[in-house]
Parts: structure tokens; sequence; C-alpha cells
């Protein structure tokens, strides 16, 4: 089927699903494949739940009913389709990739440009080869800009993602220590990353936001059009922290003007979040009070650097996604502020390849120089690089000893990858 075709067919749809347990009435069904389910067996299903027609790339599928629509490929069908419509409203498009605080900066831009645009943006963390184009598929023509996440885990994903979406304007939070089992090295994850540059340096008109003190990010940027913030006075947006007990208070300097804004972020990594939004809302005409208003409201979700008071301890949980580099800036945030009692709950950084043990044993080291009253770690991959500390094959297990010796009265930092389940340990605290 032509993609025109599929196109007036997607006009006449509310909204695209490719959840076969999540079918609103009139949207369009795109069944796609997982390891362990293929869509194609619910497009029937899909139709019988109200949606108004459902794409298939099995034949076997397609049927008699007008209604199912076939397709060579679903999954390049949905991007194709996600790509068509972009380019049919030319909305102009913010694309958001990096290492670290790619979602955290995408809230805290949404928030700001929020105050004077209809804007849309990435939902929570759909950031991947799926979540883009249903992102672009939620585009209307009432939308005046649009923030999209673009995360990658191998070579060439930014790359395939920034042809789908098409940006205009980009930033590249950061470059760091991150799923090097897929990227290779760090070279390739700069690589990676440096493809929304890429793509960028070859459009018209084109603006990137960059952070001006990153040494890889500017090796990388020659030749575009750069709108600078950072903590080098003088920038588009300059800013300084100016304290962090345990949230991040900050001053932000643009055309001469100083602005003080007192966040509910945790972390003084998220001053260079905070930067980078005040200086893509101050390029977008927010005003600097909208700004400053925006920044300040906003109160982080989903086990991303949150501030919770249990009643017996206060503890900051990051139990979303820890990296090399990401753990590294957790781990310095924590140790500089004031608390009698400090604990750290760490769980393996997954998706490091060969150079695994070799990084836990970095994080073991600082957390020797350190010297927290209580350390926790769980995990395989810190059990090889260390027998210093009490440690848990598992999060039942150091639930299991949590409960065994309750801390009490203590400040406790919670960080490990997604998958080592760590969000499950504060109701135990
Ligand atoms: P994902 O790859 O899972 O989509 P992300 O890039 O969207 O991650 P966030 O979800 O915003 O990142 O933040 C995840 C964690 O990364 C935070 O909780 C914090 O520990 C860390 N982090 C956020 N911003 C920075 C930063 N600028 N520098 C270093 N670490 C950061
Ligand atoms: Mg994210």
């Amino acid at each position: 089927m032509e993609i025109s075709a599929l196109y007036a067919c997607f006009l006449e749809c509310q909204g695209v699903t490719t959840d076969s347990r999540n079918c609103p009435a009139g949207s369009l069904f795109i069944a796609l494949k997982g390891a362990s389910f293929d869509g194609n067996r619910f497009a029937a299903q899909a139709l019988a739940q109200g949606c108004r027609y459902a794409v298939v790339d099995n034949p076997e599928y397609a049927g008699t009913d007008s209604r199912i629509l076939l397709v060579d490929d679903c999954l390049k069908t949905l991007q194709q389709l996600a790509n068509y419509h972009r380019r049919k409203l030319g909305t102009r498009i913010i694309g958001i990739t990096g290492t670290n605080g790619k979602t955290t900066t995408k809230e805290l831009v949404s928030a700001v440009l929020k105050q004077k645009y209809n804007l849309l943006y990435t939902q929570g963390n759909l950031n991947n080869h799926i979540g883009v184009p249903l992102t672009l598929l939620r585009l209307t023509s009432e939308h005046e800009l649009a923030v999209v996440e673009m995360g990658a885990n191998h070579p060439g994903e930014i790359k395939a993602l920034v042809h789908i979406a098409e940006p205009d304007y980009g930033i590249i939070t950061n470059v760091g220590k991150a799923h090097l089992e897929g990227f290779g090295s760090f070279e390739g994850v700069i690589r990676t990353k440096g493809e929304l540059y890429d793509y960028l340096r070859g459009k018209d008109d084109s603006v990137v936001f960059l952070h001006h003190e990153n040494p890889y990010l500017n090796g990388i940027a020659q030749g575009l059009a750069c709108i600078r913030y950072g903590q080098t006075p003088g920038l588009f947006v300059s800013g300084q922290l100016t304290g962090c007990s345990p949230f991040l208070a900050f001053d932000w300097t643009a055309a001469g003007e100083t602005h003080s804004v007192q966040t509910h972020l945790i972390g003084s990594y998220n001053l260079d979040n905070a930067l980078a939004a005040a200086a893509i809302g101050t390029y977008f005409g927010v005003s600097a009070a909208q700004v400053c208003q925006a920044l300040a409201d906003y109160v982080p979700q989903n086990n991303r650097s949150q501030l919770v008071d249990t009643g017996r301890n206060r503890l900051i949980v990051d139990a979303y996604n820890a990296n090399p580099t990401s753990m590294m800036a957790a781990l310095q945030n924590f140790r500089q502020l004031e608390a009698p009692h400090k604990v750290v709950i760490l769980g393996d950084m997954k998706e490091l390849g060969p150079g695994s043990v070799e990084e836990h044993r970095k994080v073991v080291g600082f957390l020797d120089e350190c010297g927290f009253e209580r350390v926790l770690l769980v995990g395989g991959e810190f059990a090889a690089a260390t027998s210093r500390y009490e440690h848990f094959a598992d999060v039942d297990a150091a639930i299991a000893a949590l409960e065994a010796h309750r801390p009490e009265g203590c400040f406790i930092l919670v960080k490990g990858s997604n998958s080592m389940k760590l969000s499950r340990i504060p109701e135990h605290l």
C-alpha cells in the first residue's frame, strides 16, 4: 500500500496505537512484532475493540475486511507515516539526545516552552524507533512547536531517528559512558550522539543549543549555528549554582539581566539541564519571568532524582537509570549534602560490556573516599568489583537485610539501572 493512501486512512483516525490492549475508538492499529508477540494476530481484535483500521504485514491476517490494510513491514510503515505527517505539518521540531538528562531536559524545556506555545512533547521516555514515530503522529496543525526526545544504544540509531523526525533545532545534553556494550567505545557514543549534529549541519536555518563547557560537544559542533549556555559569563545564557541542599537553586543571566530560581530538582548536575531550558526558552521568546516560574514549578517524577520522606528516613530515589557518568554525578552530589547519617544503596550499572567490572571498581574507589555510614551494593557486577561492603545478589536480598537492620533518621541515596528494580526499596525504608 502506498504511503499516501495509508496517510489518507490515518487522517480519518483519532490517533495511532500499537498496543492491542489499548485500542481507543477510531484509532489506527499498527501491528508491530516483539520478541514474544506478533501484533498481526491481534488485528481483528483491535478492530472489534473499535479501531478504525488495522495495518498488518502478514497476508495471512489480511482477510477480506477492507479495514485491514496490508503493508510490507509494519515498523517501517509506522516510521514512514510519522515522517510523512511531520513533513505535511511542517511544525518546528527540537530534537533532544545525550547520554544523561534527556528526559529531564525535555521536561524542563517543555515546561518553559508551554508558557508561550501550543507544544507537543515526548510522553515519558518514549524515545526509540517506535516512541519517536508515535510522538510525531500525535502532532496536529494546532501545535506550534514540538520537543522530541531521542535515545540510542547502538551506532546509527540517532541517524535513523533524525531522518524520521527531521528536527530543525537540536541539543545534545552531554556525552558519557553508557551502553558501551552497544556502542563499542566512548568514541562510539560521541559519534552516535553527533548524528543529530550531522543531520542539522545539512539543514538550512538549523540551530544547536550547545553546552559551552563540554569539550566533546565543542569538538563535533563545527560548522553549526550554536546558541551557547553554561557557566562561563557572557554566553547567550550563563548560570551559577547558588544552593543544593538538597534542592537546586541557581542564578541565570541573559542579555545582561540576572534571575534567581529555586527548583524542586535534586542534584547539582541538573544545573546544566535547567540552563539548557532557560537558553531554549529565551531563544524562543519566553519571558524571563515565565522561564523562572516554569523551572521553579517543575516537580520530577518516575524515580528520576526524587526526594522522598518516608517518616523514618529521607531518600533520594534515582532508580530509573545508572551508568558511570550519572552514578558519579549522583554520588558527588550526595557526598556534598549536609546530613549526619548518610547511607547509599547502589545497584549494578547495566550494558557496559567488557569494561563493566572496571567501571564498577571506579565507583567503589569513590565510595572508599566518601566514607558513607553504610553502603549496600546489589548485583553481580558490584560483587565482582569488591567485597568490602554489604553485598546482595538481588533486590529481594537487599530488602531482607534492610528489614533486619532498619535505617532510622538517615539520608539515603538509592541508585541503579532500572532492571535492578531498586524502585522497590523505598517502601521498606
Ligand atoms: P534514559 O537514557 O533512560 O532515557 P535520560 O537521558 O532521559 O535517560 P534522565 O531520565 O533525565 O536521563 O535522567 C536519568 C538520570 O541521569 C538522573 O536521575 C541523574 O542521575 C542523571 N543525570 C541527569 N542529568 C544529568 C546530567 N546533566 N549529567 C549527569 N547525569 C545526569
Ligand atoms: Mg529518557
